[in-house]
């Protein structure tokens, strides 16, 4: 898929008051300073759609943008900032699992993990939580231009094994970098591939 066009549409603090119309959305989601903002740009080929924030965990927006005017990106906020409070962690919670039981034309979440860290308990089980949910989800696994090729096949195997002690199949997954601008083309291939189907 090529990018054509890519804007900003909308934030929002509430699950309801997100776009109605029922064009297809992929949401975009992982622990802060992942970094999801960076991929955003380097996906839609733009320098600053996604704001790469300098205050992790203060954006707790659902950000819709438009591409090719024909699907939403969603940038969802970053999950997993250590210094919020245990009240702000469950309100957040809230609001995170209301969008996905809410949004009927979510096709696909990714939820992104940084390639050089071992499986994060916070990351396993917000993927368990969306299985049991029924929302299909893939993995994209971010900054591999941190390790070498080894080192990234060492670090998605010990990823794979991991999920195959509870999943029976594993989800897609795609391997990427922003700085580098590797795996674009197979995320943006994943979704017009799903969004036709
Ligand atoms: P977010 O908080 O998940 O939106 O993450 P950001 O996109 O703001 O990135 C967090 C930090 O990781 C920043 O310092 C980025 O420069 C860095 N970063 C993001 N993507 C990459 C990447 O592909 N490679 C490298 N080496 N650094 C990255």
């Amino acid at each position: 898929m090529k990018i054509k066009s890519a804007e900003f549409v909308v934030s929002n603090s509430e699950v309801a008051k997100c776009p109605k119309n029922p064009i297809p959305e992929y949401a975009f989601i992982g622990r802060s300073n992942v970094g999801k903002s960076s991929l955003i740009n380097m996906l839609t080929d733009r320098r600053s759609l996604a704001k790469t924030s300098g205050r992790p965990g203060k954006t707790q927006l659902i950000n819709h943008f438009i591409i090719n005017d024909n699907w939403y990106l969603v940038d969802l906020p970053g999950y997993g900032y250590a210094r919020v409070s245990k009240t702000s962690k469950k309100k957040f919670q809230k609001f995170i699992t209301n969008y996905f039981e809410q949004r009927q034309q979510l096709v696909s979440a990714f939820v992104l993990v940084d390639i050089r860290h071992k499986p994060q308990p916070i990351d396993l089980e917000f993927m368990q939580y969306l299985g049991e949910n029924g929302i299909p989800f893939g993995i994209i696994f971010t900054k591999a231009d941190k390790l070498k090729p080894k080192a990234i096949d060492k670090q998605v195997d010990e990823y794979c094994q991991e999920l195959l002690k509870t999943w029976e199949e594993l989800p897609p997954y795609f391997i990427t970098s922003s700085s580098k601008k590797i795996g674009q083309e197979e995320v943006l291939n994943f979704i017009e591939a799903t969004n036709e189907e």
